[in-house]
């Protein structure tokens, strides 16, 4: 098991897990929840998003969430949590 800070997650491979839409490697935007007794994340405690997500203030922003969110990464999500609960823990 290996043990990250809540504000640094880790690197999420792009060997095992890419954006359903374009491919671009993934990462976590946030880890906002998790189990005090354990550390681990719960799974609705995180956020995924692509790495070609622009910032929230550049003027591509709203077409980019448009055409980027769908229901393709739910099942992604899904994986997501399952790889994060049996490698990781948040340090405590
Ligand atoms: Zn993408």
């Amino acid at each position: 098991m290996k043990y990250f800070d809540q504000d640094e997650p880790p690197e999420i491979p792009s060997d095992l897990f890419v954006c359903p839409i374009c491919g671009a490697q993934v990462e976590f935007s946030e880890i906002n929840e998790y189990e005090a007794d354990t550390g681990k994340v719960t799974n609705t405690g995180f956020r995924v998003t692509c790495t070609t997500e622009p910032d929230f203030d550049d003027p591509d922003f709203n077409e980019w969430m448009l055409g980027h969110f769908s229901l393709d990464w739910m099942p992604l999500e899904m994986k997501i949590y399952q790889w994060l609960s049996m490698n990781y823990r948040v340090k405590q």
